[in-house]
């Protein structure tokens, strides 16, 4: 199928663009690395008369240090967010979920703000945002800015918070307390180019040898990035055990809302959550152990 006839806008300011959004309303999609977008018009999941493009609006692309964190402009790619050292310090759980994303070509032309606001379960990013306490800077066609937290940025399968006109500007990763640590596991049906079949993200933070607090994620297993509230919870004030990762393993897996699709059954995807948790939880704890977050 052709991507079908529509007009192609260059904004050059946020400004211009969420106007351009404002006037097309339904009409119209924005268009950044097109990895998720030019797909969708050419299956004729989509169709719009309008797409607006956010390439050419300076101050969207790129990682810089603010006060208590760091801040990923919306249409940064994918492979520059893996290789940052802002993010390898600040926050490397995403910089290494990142890598295990798509091919390296769709990871130079993606974005964040793509991943988040296609609003797709399986999207990679969003569960590691989540476990890092991170926000979703926006700015509407009037002109205000309002910052949503990652959780609740996208409300159903394809579905999210944005309104029209309005864009995601960056995303906001605040500065990790000491002694804490993160890690993502993801399961594909291959290497390279595969979507995930489940993902985990963990992140603890000890006290001596014990957990203090704990947060656990998962995605591809429910219509948006799920929180496992109680495995996480069944982890707190207790030694940073193998026993108890088995545990909030299994307690998570309960916790998931999967369906059965052409990747694997929803019993298959359990099982993998508890597998994948185990695991992150493992890795997240090694890194709060060693001081790397
Ligand atoms: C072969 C292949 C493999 C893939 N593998 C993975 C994978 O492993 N993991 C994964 O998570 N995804 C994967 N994807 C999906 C896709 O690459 C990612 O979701 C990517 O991050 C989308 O970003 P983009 O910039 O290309 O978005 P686009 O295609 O440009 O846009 C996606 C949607 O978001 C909207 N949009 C984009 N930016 C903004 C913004 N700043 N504000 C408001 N709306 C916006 C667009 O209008 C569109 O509706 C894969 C895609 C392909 C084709």
């Amino acid at each position: 199928m052709s991507l079908g006839n529509f007009n192609l806008h260059h904004p050059a300011t946020v400004a211009e663009a969420c106007a351009l959004g404002a006037r097309f309303g339904r009409q119209a999609a924005y268009l950044a690395g097109g990895t998720e977008l030019l797909v969708d018009l050419r299956s004729g999941r989509k169709s719009v008369a309008e797409v607006i493009s956010l390439g050419s609006i300076p101050g969207l692309k790129g990682v810089r240090a603010i006060a208590g964190g760091i801040e990923i402009g919306a249409t940064t790619p994918l492979a520059v967010i893996a290789e940052s050292p802002l993010v390898i310090a600040n926050f490397p759980a995403l910089a290494e979920g990142i890598a295990t994303m798509a091919g390296r070509q769709v990871r130079n032309l993606g974005t964040i703000g793509g991943n988040f606001s296609c609003g797709v379960p399986c999207s990679d990013t969003p569960p590691i945002v989540c476990v890092a306490g991170g926000r979703v800077a926006l700015v509407a066609a009037d002109g205000s800015e309002r910052e949503v937290a990652a959780e609740k940025f996208v409300l159903a399968p394809r579905v999210t918070v944005l309104q029209p006109g309005e864009i995601v500007t960056a995303i906001r990763l605040p500065n990790q307390p000491a002694h804490s640590g993160a890690s993502f596991q993801r399961f594909s049906l291959r290497r390279g180019s595969a979507l995930a079949v489940a993902s985990v993200v963990a992140w603890v933070r000890l006290e001596k040898k014990n957990i203090a607090e704990a947060r656990i994620y998962m995605g591809a297993v429910g219509p948006v990035a799920l929180a496992a509230t109680q495995a996480a919870a069944s982890l707190v004030g207790k030694p940073a055990t193998a026993e108890a990762f088995a545990k909030a393993g299994d307690l998570a897996a309960a916790e998931a809302q999967p369906i059965s699709d052409l990747r694997g059954s929803a019993d298959y995807r359990r099982d993998i959550v508890a597998v994948l948790a185990t695991r992150a939880l493992t890795a997240a704890v090694q890194r709060a152990e060693g001081g790397d977050r």
